[in-house]
């Protein structure tokens, strides 16, 4: 293909080589843009290759594909995460990205010439781009509640994003603290893996969805409702809720109090039920209160919000993740005060023309998806945005 020249024959940027990325720069390419993925870890893929073992796309195959490469039909309905990562292995490869392992950008700033944009990175490199998508993704860096005590604690502690399997937790007492997606999973791994007693401390009870329902997988209805109003959207999802998923209020889950929606909107995604509701029916996952400190001790104890102090083996804090964008580019006041950028997608801000973002929202229709589509809208407005400059 025949790439065309970007003005000063710089290339664009893209800052980080996980699906938002790779889709990105297929779409500029597909422009006849060159784009340059600069990715800090050695391979491709760096998120979805940690992530533990029994994990699978929540969101289906043909709502996850990226742009230009369908994810191919074998590999089922819910995607495997090593083939997640082999399907992002083969679309790089598939579409010839260049892609630069092993480099890792500090910060980014407008270029001296006021064209384009320096990137400072690992090695002492300098590299001025035409444009930058910058998609080092939502959950980068492991977020720990600033619990008092902790540091004292002489208990097994763990970021849910170190976790891998449940073998480590064979005929030991774990506390799963936090109700996403990943606590939600995780507790359930630990049941079927042979923890002796597993808890899951809520601080906020979460909305409770099941995948697919009569072969209509949740994600689907995300799709449909998500131009509709809010109020509505959350008064069907409690009804379908009340219909599809048991009251859980005795063994600690009662159906939330604001709407399903009202919710995702704040940031927060429903739990997909991969076993979790069954599970607590069950009393094999115990819901406990949220998690207040910790005490010192051997191993310690840890405090709830009831005021119930308890002592498990081990504590996986599935508390989520920080965007840690400041450093990269906090300094051009283009974040809002939650640490996310103010313009995403194919919008940028008025300070930073040609400074793209993707994957920094948590849509109900899946990120996959979103970044797909995002893709297309960040090419187009670059390719708009290099034409204004020549
Ligand atoms: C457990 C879990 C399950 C999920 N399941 C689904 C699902 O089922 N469906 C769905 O649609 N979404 C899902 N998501 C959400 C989202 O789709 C994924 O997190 C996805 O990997 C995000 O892609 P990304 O490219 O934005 O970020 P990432 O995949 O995190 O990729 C970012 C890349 O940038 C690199 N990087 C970071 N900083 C720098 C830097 N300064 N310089 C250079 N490189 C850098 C990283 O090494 C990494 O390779 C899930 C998320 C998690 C955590």
């Amino acid at each position: 293909m025949h790439l065309t020249a970007t003005p000063a024959d710089r290339p664009v940027y893209v800052i980080g080589a996980g699906p938002g990325g790779l889709a990105a720069a297929y779409a500029l390419r597909a422009r006849g843009i060159r784009a340059v993925v600069l990715e800090k870890a050695d391979r491709l893929g760096t998120s979805w290759r940690g992530h533990y073992d029994r994990l699978r796309l929540h969101t289906t195959r043909r709502l996850s594909a990226l742009p230009g490469l369908k994810i191919p039909r074998r590999f089922g309905r819910w995607v495997s995460r090593d083939n997640v990562v082999r399907y992002l292995e083969r679309y790089a490869e598939h579409h010839e990205l260049e892609i630069v392992t092993g480099v890792e950008v500090f910060r980014v700033e407008r270029a001296e010439d006021g064209d384009g944009w320096l990137l400072h990175a690992s090695g002492g490199r300098e590299l001025t781009g035409s444009a930058v998508v910058v998609a080092t993704g939502y959950n980068h860096t492991p977020r720990v509640p600033d619990w008092p005590g902790l540091a004292d604690y002489g208990g097994e502690f763990l970021h849910a994003g170190h976790y891998r399997d449940a073998e480590p937790y064979t005929g030991r007492d774990v506390l799963v603290v936090g109700a996403g997606n990943t606590g939600a999973e995780i507790a359930v791994d630990l049941v079927e893996g042979g923890a002796a007693r597993v808890r899951l401390a809520v601080r906020t009870v979460p909305h409770l969805v099941r995948r697919s329902t009569l072969g209509w997988p949740a994600q689907y209805s995300g799709v449909l409702v998500r131009r509709l109003p809010v109020r509505l959207v959350d008064r069907l999802c409690r009804m379908q809720a009340k219909v599809a998923v048991p009251d859980l209020s005795v063994q600690g889950l009662p159906r939330p109090d604001t709407g399903l929606y009202s919710r995702v909107l704040e940031g927060a995604v429903p739990v997909q039920d991969v076993g979790l509701i069954d599970a607590v029916r069950k009393g094999k996952v115990e819901v406990v209160a949220a998690v207040e400190s910790f005490e010192d001790g051997n191993p310690g104890k840890v405090v709830l919000a009831d005021g119930s102090r308890i002592e498990p083996d081990a504590v996986i804090a599935a508390t989520g993740y920080v965007r840690a964008l400041e450093g990269l580019v906090g300094h051009l006041g283009i974040l809002d005060d939650r640490g996310r950028p103010v313009a995403h997608g194919g919008r940028t801000s008025a300070e930073a023309p040609g400074l793209y973002f993707t994957g920094f929202t948590n849509p109900i229709s899946g990120m996959f998806r979103e970044m797909a589509l995002d893709a297309g809208r960040i090419a187009k407005a670059t390719a708009r945005h290099l034409r204004t400059r020549q």
